[in-house]
């Protein structure tokens, strides 16, 4: 410890190293092709003698001049892979929220909660996926409001109303500017936009033991749930969906939302108001229930990859999946 912060101190009074680096480009004749390399060496380590940077550079300058010809002699064809890029996580998605000055310190978590718990994203490892509802909101968006997921848009209206908090511009003109067109927009999306409910009400093939109707899986603003078809005609039946087997008592655990904790997501056992089972689990729980116990597992995710753990604490067996790309 003393001597990172011994180096660190010294580099810091230090003064900055030098190197050289040289870049040559070669056209080819037909001027359809650009090769470019480049090659750069250390000339003097400055700092980097007390605090290796581990880019030192080793390598040579090439004596090239402008103008010169060179000579081919190989031609390899070789096939190469670009990777895309990652997957959003939950930080480099604020990361780009910022970048693109969408959002503010305050709403980038909270953002990210209401996709969570409107379902339109799920939770691979650190990774963020949208699911089909996801996708599906988005396309409509798009089609409908092309201005409202407009990045730039976005923006602008955040910019516009820290100059309305800054007492720059004042509110009521903004909110006109803003709502006339809005307001034109919505109602045309509200007679155009398709009907979604093959994907929000999906029939489980039980019946309502209220009214005997068929029940439904169906999309409420705090997720999946099951419910009666017969809602319009005044059935107010609702089940939870479980999601994995009490370890405790056998009863079904069901995703809950907390008062306190601005709604954040737990997940607890649905016998909690009938017989008193205390079981709750703050991590989100595994796909597949425990292979010894058939409990319900966690999925806890470290840097290594994701640890899931079952919750049955006469059983304990651990899983350990290492992440990769995808
Ligand atoms: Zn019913
Ligand atoms: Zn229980
Ligand atoms: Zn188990």
């Amino acid at each position: 410890m003393y001597d990172l912060i011994w180096s660190r101190f010294v580099a810091s009074q230090m003064t900055p190293g030098i190197d050289e680096l040289a870049t040559i480009e070669i056209i080819s004749e037909d001027a359809r092709y650009l090769f470019r390399f480049s090659e750069g060496r250390q000339i003097f380590p400055g700092f980097r003698a007390v605090f290796p940077t581990g880019e030192a550079k080793k390598g040579y300058i090439p004596a090239f001049f402008e103008g010169d010809q060179v000579q081919l002699q190989q031609f390899l064809p070789e096939q190469k892979f670009t990777q895309p890029p990652p997957r959003f996580t939950e930080a480099s998605l604020i990361r780009i929220m910022e970048e693109s000055g969408i959002g503010r310190p305050a709403t980038y978590v909270p953002t990210i909660g209401t996709l969570d718990k409107r379902s339109y994203i799920e939770r691979k490892g650190r990774q963020l996926k949208p699911t089909q509802l996801g996708k599906l909101v988005d396309d409509i968006l798009q089609k409908h409001f092309p201005d409202i997921v407009d990045i730039q848009f976005t923006a602008g209206l955040e910019e516009t109303l820290d100059e309305v908090a800054r007492g720059k511009t004042e509110w009521k003109h903004m909110l006109r500017d803003f709502y006339t067109p809005f307001e034109g927009v919505l109602k045309s999306a509200s007679e155009n936009i398709e009907d979604m409910s093959h994907i929000t009400r999906v029939p489980i093939g039980r019946d309502c033991p209220l009214c005997s109707n068929p029940l439904q899986k169906k999309l409420g603003k705090n997720g999946y749930f099951i419910g009666c078809s017969n809602f319009v005609g005044g059935c107010r039946y609702t089940e939870s969906i479980p999601v994995g087997i009490c370890p405790l008592c056998k009863g079904k655990v069901v995703s809950k939302s907390s008062k306190k904790g601005k709604g954040r997501k737990f997940y607890g056992c649905e016998n909690y108001a009938s017989t008193g089972c205390e079981f709750i689990m703050m991590d989100p729980p595994s796909e597949t229930p425990c292979p010894k116990c058939r409990s319900i597992m966690s999925q806890k995710v470290r840097k290594t990859g994701i640890t899931v753990t079952c919750q049955n604490p006469d059983c304990k067996f651990v899983v350990e999946q290492s992440t990769g790309p995808e």
